[in-house]
């Protein structure tokens, strides 16, 4: 392999670019978890962190990935033997419902393309059909990662309300907070889990499930085995329970800053620059789409379903996208998302979340363009002038000089 300089770009949804700002907060040497000072910092995280999910109740936070945080929530809200609804989005529904089985959790499920948001009809006529109330959670992913597909949450909530059922709304936003609206108590999201690596810029390793006062009295009586995880142990008065042991300080730092720079951009802030981002992503693949023959197709059929966060392009039959994106990587120093479940090797992904801009994301689009050719795959040329346009349209013009 010959010597790489300059910057790596880390184009994968995941982990994606953690900030200096992040870095340095977590640049310092351990403390007494037990003293007045974590203690305090803790404590205001915690609280300021549900700011994020826009609810007033309780926000747990695990040493753990987002596979750690989909246990948490399932472990505490379901008992086993208990039924779930898990509206299938792609491989994350799927890997989600897989979890809940291994958990002892009976699973039905609603169909889907994989290229489609969730039908929330479908969902209303199974929760209609279940006339004993069995079902005891609906199990729905916000922003399919593999897909780059978002679903409607307060249509799913409208759906469920119109079946008059009781089941819980647990809600996977890991690959959409932060990038795109999300209202936990507004819309009548009873249990939403994120993770630190995505839209929240941090390091992987940090697990958060948010808990409405309707979750937290189920769990008081679920009795699937659980300690880590428990919510209520981790709700006692002494603040070290709240992390079940020694506490992550330094992710906790991370995230305190986190929590301030999303402050400072504001959530607004960061839904917008997050969906211009993405426009200009789905522009270029666009013009590539249009000369390619059927070689290339974003996978989101909908425009309005398409994420804020994530892009997933599609390749036409014999194309080998594992070639491509080792190509991307090896030739530029430009790490893209593979293809998942179904796409495994017939889809690349572009992650456009967290701490992003305009040059980056050219610069992935850039690469790609350009190993397109390098690999011979049919495409319109063209893409990255689309991209630019695009930035140049929505620049806000030039800058006033003060003399
Ligand atoms: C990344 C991701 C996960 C899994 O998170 P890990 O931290 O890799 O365990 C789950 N759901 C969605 C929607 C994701 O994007």
């Amino acid at each position: 392999m010959s010597v790489k300089r300059g910057n790596d770009f880390l184009s994968v949804p995941g982990p994606t670019n953690i900030p200096y700002q992040i870095l340095n907060a977590m640049n310092r040497p351990a403390i007494d978890f037990s003293g007045p000072e974590f203690i305090a910092t803790s404590k205001a995280c915690l609280s300021d962190v549900r700011r994020l999910f826009r609810t007033e109740s309780m926000v747990f936070v695990y040493s753990a990935n987002g596979h750690g945080a989909w246990e948490a929530a399932l472990s505490n809200t379901l008992s086993p033997g208990d039924k779930a609804l898990v509206p299938q989005t792609g491989n994350f529904s799927a890997s989600w419902q897989d979890m809940a089985e291994a958990l002892g959790i009976i699973i039905e499920i609603t169909e889907n393309d994989w290229r489609h948001a969730i039908d929330p009809e479908l969902v209303r006529e199974r929760l209609a059909a279940d006339t004993n109330h069995e079902i005891k959670a609906v199990l729905m992913v916000h922003t399919d990662t593999a897909t780059s597909v978002t679903s409607d949450i307060p249509a799913m909530r409208a759906a469920m309300d119109a079946a008059k059922h009781p089941a819980l709304l647990v809600v996977d936003t890991i690959a959409s907070l932060g990038t795109v609206e999300f209202r936990m108590d507004d819309w009548g999201v009873d249990v939403a889990i994120a993770a630190s690596q995505k839209g929240l810029m941090m390091p992987p390793g940090l697990g958060l499930v948010a808990a409405s006062p309707k979750a937290l009295k189920a769990s008081e009586n679920t009795t699937m085995p659980r300690r880590y995880w428990d919510w209520i142990s981790r709700m006692d008065t002494q603040h070290y329970r709240a992390f079940c042991g020694t506490a992550p300080e330094h992710m906790i730092f991370g995230l305190c800053e986190s929590i301030r720079m999303l402050d400072e951009e504001t959530m607004e802030g960061a839904f917008a620059r997050h969906a211009r981002l993405a426009e200009a992503v789905r522009r270029a693949v666009g013009v590539w789409a249009e000369g390619s023959d059927g070689a290339i197709e974003l996978n989101a059929l909908v425009p309005a379903e398409r994420a804020n966060s994530v892009t997933t392009i599609r390749f036409g039959e014999g194309i080998d996208g594992i070639r491509f994106r080792e190509t991307v990587r090896e030739r530029f120093q430009v790490s893209l998302g593979g293809g998942l479940g179904m796409m495994f090797g017939k889809a690349f992904r572009i992650g456009h979340m967290g701490n992003l801009n305009e040059p980056m994301v050219l610069a992935t689009l850039s690469a790609a363009e350009a190993s397109l050719g390098i690999c011979g795959i049919p495409h319109g040329r063209g893409g990255i002038l689309a991209a630019m346009d695009w930035f140049a349209e929505t620049s806000g013009g030039p800058v006033e000089v003060q003399r």
